[in-house]
């Protein structure tokens, strides 16, 4: 066995030779001619020359070997359904829906939007784009008709694909009203919607325009569609950033590349095997769906769970009862998920039997300490973090325990991951930072590794500008996050570069300050910024949510806390790094994909206006927090 250090160090310096062996671990219809092509920085070009085709790696290539073990486990605590498909009964399926997509005209390079819940019919939909060489658009089900109206405009559709309704915690969420409103306000009209029916709420049907997926389903039933054998470089979706510091960017994505990428992932990161099962509770309408809920497991032969509905319902115990009905042997889930089930009662995550579970990984945002270590003590399970983006497609740093087993440090998100070039930068100048515990903006050297970001959809030029030119003197591409390295090469996320806090010529991450703030045994979630003040540049003030309110009623409590934390921050990270204020909150604003909005918090703070909010999930979380400001 190789070490990760020589794994590593040949992925970067034997760029190609590595990737050619990567690359066997997908099917090929043409070997690439050229493993990659970076004539055009920073443009990289991965396995040109080849075809191969997504659909046909995710599924018709298992059919020898498991056509009857399960593929695609659809849960839903909303409506109470359970369904299983082997990955015959998918391939079946991922026919229907390609035959109907090209009943409905769509034909290859066409984009598809869906805009659908966690449903089966989702990841139908979104094979068979991949199988007819479609372009998919996956859509976050429930947002906004203007947001979705946006995004309709960008991507252009010829079809729609979409459902009557989700449900989140018992409540049904009309999605056919959202759509035709959206497509109203769109300047681009799709030719045709594909309407699947659950019959939860009433869907007017436009008749010529809407269809009837059970309807058309039936009259495709025998389909056969063959997969069409697309150029590595053909695109095979785009998708849009979470929006947490302003307007979302639409991520175009590959196929070679990203199928290698993920293929090579399951096996060197995750250390999966065909017939494990993988339930990721993310969502389809983000990057951490599209490569771990759908295309991952399924290229690596898994089973893999998509789950609709919360981790609190009907109770704490639903994910782990999931884990021991199906032996699920990887999960994947995000920190402001493990902060939900912190709030609960622990006994939920003992009373199944989880034997089979091998790991958890986090990703999405900061995972601090005491959150780990309370859910590894909870599990006892490995707790495995990973930081990476939706531009990337796949983890930046992590740890490779398929290459070698690593323990996880908490509060890291482990190394630099094989094909990132990974580094940190003095922003100020551009110089590498090779030292260890210095701070600096992480960034990785051209060219990104296969299956990251080929380019801003339709914006080559807001590629260029906003990931690669914002170093000065040189051409690398910028995370926009800020962190630093200790001396064997672990990572740590201090926090965005805009989150960056000044304090009379301190330059402080929000981050360590949250996560010194969460040592406090009562803090259940916290989000520091960085507020404008006339003496010292910034100050940091701090929001916390807290597990146990009971003992924080009157004013005079509150105020005892809050000094109690502002001494624990003096003490742990010096006096400048003291919040200004702490003000205890029932919720923090956070988006859709849960992550914090700390630059809304910021505006608030500042009395500014809080811009773009499209992606936040519940804006009257807001309204305390202006409360309180006055
Ligand atoms: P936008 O780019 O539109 O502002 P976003 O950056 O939140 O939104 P995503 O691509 O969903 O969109 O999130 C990637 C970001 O999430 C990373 O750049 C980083 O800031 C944060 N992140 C993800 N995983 C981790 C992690 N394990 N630890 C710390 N931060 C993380
Ligand atoms: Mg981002």
């Amino acid at each position: 066995m190789v070490s990760f250090s020589d794994f590593y160090r040949r992925s970067i310096e034997d760029r190609d030779a590595f990737w050619s062996e990567q690359a066997d671990s997908i099917e090929w219809q043409t070997r690439p001619r050229q493993i990659c092509d970076y004539s055009e920085p920073p443009f990289a070009r991965w396995f040109a020359g080849g075809t191969t085709n997504l659909c046909h790696n995710a599924v018709d290539r298992h059919l020898a070997d498991r056509a009857q073990q399960n593929a695609l486990i659809a849960i839903s605590t909303e409506t109470n359904t359970e369904r299983a498909y082997s990955y015959a009964e998918l391939h079946a399926e991922v026919q229907r829906m390609a035959a109907c997509l090209q009943a409905l005209g769509v034909k290859q390079g066409d984009r598809v939007l869906i805009y659908m819940p966690m449903i089966a019919e989702a990841a139908f939909a979104m094979l068979a784009c991949a199988r007819i060489g479609a372009i998919h658009s996956v859509v976050f089900g429930g947002f906004a008709s203007s947001s979705l109206a946006s995004r309709i405009e960008d991507a252009e559709p010829t079809v729609i694909v979409s459902a009557d309704a989700g449900s989140r915690g018992g409540k049904v969420v009309a999605y056919k009203p959202l759509l035709d409103e959206a497509i109203e306000l769109s300047a681009h009209k799709p030719q045709a919607v594909l309407l699947v029916d659950r019959g939860l709420a009433p869907a007017a049907m436009r008749a010529g325009r809407d269809h009837d997926w059970a309807a058309l389903r039936s009259r495709h039933i025998d389909a056969k569609v063959p997969c069409a054998w697309v150029d590595s470089t053909h695109t095979s979706y785009t998708l849009y950033t979470s929006g947490t510091t302003g307007k979302p960017k639409g991520v175009q994505r590959d196929t070679g590349g990203y199928a290698v990428a993920l293929a090579s992932s399951m096996r060197h990161i995750f250390d999966a095997k065909p017939g494990d099962t993988y339930f990721c509770t993310s969502d389809i309408g983000w990057v951490v769906g599209h490569s771990y809920i759908i295309y991952g497991p399924l290229l690596a032969g898994m089973a893999t769970v998509m789950y609709e509905g919360l981790p609190i319902r009907p109770d704490a115990g639903i994910w782990w009862s999931i884990v021991e009905k199906y032996k699920v042997t990887h999960m994947f889930s995000a920190p402001t998920a493990v902060r939900v089930l912190k709030k609960q009662d622990p006994e939920y995550l003992r009373r199944y039997d989880i034997s089979s579970l091998r790991g958890l990984w986090l990703a999405g945002e900061p995972l601090d300490e005491p959150t780990a270590q309370w859910i590894s003590q909870s599990l006892q399970v490995p707790i495995i973090d990973n930081y990476w983006q939706t531009e990337t497609g796949w983890p930046i740093l992590t740890l490779c325990n398929g290459v070698e087993k690593q323990t996880s440090r908490f509060g890291s998100p482990g190394r630099a991951v094989y094909g990132y070039n990974v580094k940190l930068i003095d922003e100020t100048n551009g110089e590498e930072l090779l030292g260890p515990d210095q701070k600096g903006v992480l960034a990785i050297e051209g060219p990104l590794p296969p299956g990251c970001l080929q380019t801003v959809w339709r914006n080559d030029e807001r590629f260029v500008n906003t990931y690669w030119k914002s170093i000065p003197g040189r051409l690398i591409y910028s995370t926009f996050d800020w962190g630093i390295r200790d001396k064997d090469g672990y990572y740590f996320i201090l926090g965005r570069t805009d989150d960056v806090i000044n304090v009379a010529g301190h330059r402080l991450g929000t981050r360590e300050i949250e996560e010194c703030i969460s040592g406090s045994a009562n803090i259940a979630e916290v989000a520091v910024v960085g507020v404008a003040d006339s003496l010292k540049g910034q100050v940091a003030m701090a929001f916390a949510v807290v597990r146990d309110a009971s003992g924080l009623t009157d004013d005079a409590a509150r105020l005892k806390y809050e000094g109690e934390i502002m001494k624990h921050v003096d003490s742990q990270l010096g006096a400048v790094a003291r919040p200004a204020r702490v003000f205890f909150v029932n919720a923090l604003p956070k988006t859709r994909s849960g992550k914090l909005l700390r630059r809304t918090l910021q505006a608030i703070a500042e009395k500014r206006d809080p811009g773009d909010i499209t992606t936040m999930e519940d804006p009257t979380a807001l309204q305390q927090i202006k409360e309180l400001l006055g």
